[in-house]
């Protein structure tokens, strides 16, 4: 038997109970992991409170991420002992996630744990860092140097934003954070490495088509009318990444930033990233984060701990990381 955090339904209302489960009620897969942590992503918050149709099947174990030791595997690839990172592939959806003490999984679906990275570090990065490093290699493949000017980040105070901030900085970008908390995370943001820090309702007027071009690159985990927004200010020849949807998935926006000033809208997917691209992702991202950024933008809970942070980060009340120990 062994610890978990177990999603029900009843009357269409989402039950979160922290349960002792048997092993025999796992899912199917290829490699038994006893986890040592997981993380909480929005996406993770959604899915305990219920607020977004993110479980596909009941009961669920929540945790789209986790990281902890093989104790049992039929796959060539992993033995017993190794120290794998699971981010992704609709586990904590529609497989059991990382908010239990044990996990079986495919195979297909682990990342070697980098060395240089601790256990409780990868989820500190998690798929929030993931997203932000695709992220910022999307700017970087589309050829956004840091001579070129301004990066913006919205969204700047969360998980993907706070890692995407701390990543460009490091690459020696200009950084301009967007966020709807100056007062509480301004300091922070600048700790970072954010040059300056903008208050989001500046992106929230309406955009016109086209505004002054300010931005050479920009990652926004918003979307909605503050992407519009952005997408109207965004240099000739620029390029925005895109993963988020925190202010709204729609995009009210015009097609003159892309047939008038050449500006690219790059979507960024870390769910199904493919294993090479995500295993260098996870290399970049040992390399780049400083030790700082462990200890400036990220929080640990328990199980006990994880249906307030849940409640929080679906009311954007979060700030950076929270890592959840097992
Ligand atoms: P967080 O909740 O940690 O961060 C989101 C941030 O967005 C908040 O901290 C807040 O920042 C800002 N925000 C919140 N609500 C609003 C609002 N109504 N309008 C404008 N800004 C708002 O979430 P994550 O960083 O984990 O995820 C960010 C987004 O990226 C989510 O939409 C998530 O679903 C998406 N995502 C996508 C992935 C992919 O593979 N495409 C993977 C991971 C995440 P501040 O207070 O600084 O303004």
């Amino acid at each position: 038997m062994f610890k978990a955090l177990v999603l029900n339904q009843e009357e269409k209302k989402t039950i979160a109970g922290i349960q002792q489960v048997d092993e025999s009620q796992l899912p199917e897969g290829d490699v038994l992991i006893d986890v040592d942590y997981s993380s909480l992503n929005y996406k993770d918050g959604l899915a305990i409170t219920g607020k977004g149709k993110i479980v596909r099947q009941f009961p669920m174990v929540p945790g789209i991420d986790l990281t902890g030791t093989v104790s049992e595997s039929s796959d060539s690839r992993y033995q017993a002992g190794d120290k794998v990172v699971l981010t992704g592939w609709g586990v904590g959806e529609g497989h059991w996630g990382g908010m239990a003490e044990k996990a079986r999984l495919k195979a297909d679906w682990l990342v070697p744990l980098p060395s240089g990275l601790n256990g409780k570090q990868a989820m500190m990065v998690g798929t929030a860092g993931l997203t932000a490093m695709l992220c910022v290699q999307a700017l970087v493949d589309a050829g956004v140097k840091p001579e070129a000017g301004e990066i913006l980040v919205t969204g700047a105070s969360g998980g993907v934003g706070s890692v995407a901030v701390t990543l460009l900085a490091q690459m020696g970008y200009q950084v301009a954070a967007v966020t709807g908390r100056i007062e509480e995370n301004g300091e922070l943001l600048k700790q970072l490495g954010a040059a300056r820090v903008i208050e989001r309702s500046v992106f929230e007027e309406p955009a016109r088509p086209l505004e002054k071009q300010v931005w050479a690159g920009a990652v926004d985990t918003v979307g909605s009318k503050v992407l519009a927004k952005v997408l109207a200010q965004m240099d000739y020849n620029s390029a925005v990444a895109a993963c988020g949807l925190a202010g709204g998935f729609d995009l009210p926006t015009t097609v003159m930033p892309f047939i008038l000033r050449n500006v690219r809208l790059q979507g960024v997917d870390s769910v199904a990233c493919p294993f090479e691209k995500r295993q260098q992702a996870w290399q970049r991202l040992t390399e780049l984060l400083p030790t700082s950024y462990y200890e400036q933008a990220c929080r640990e809970v328990n199980l006990e701990g994880v249906a307030e942070c849940a409640e929080a980060i679906t009311n954007g009340q979060i700030t950076g990381r929270v890592v959840i120990k097992l």
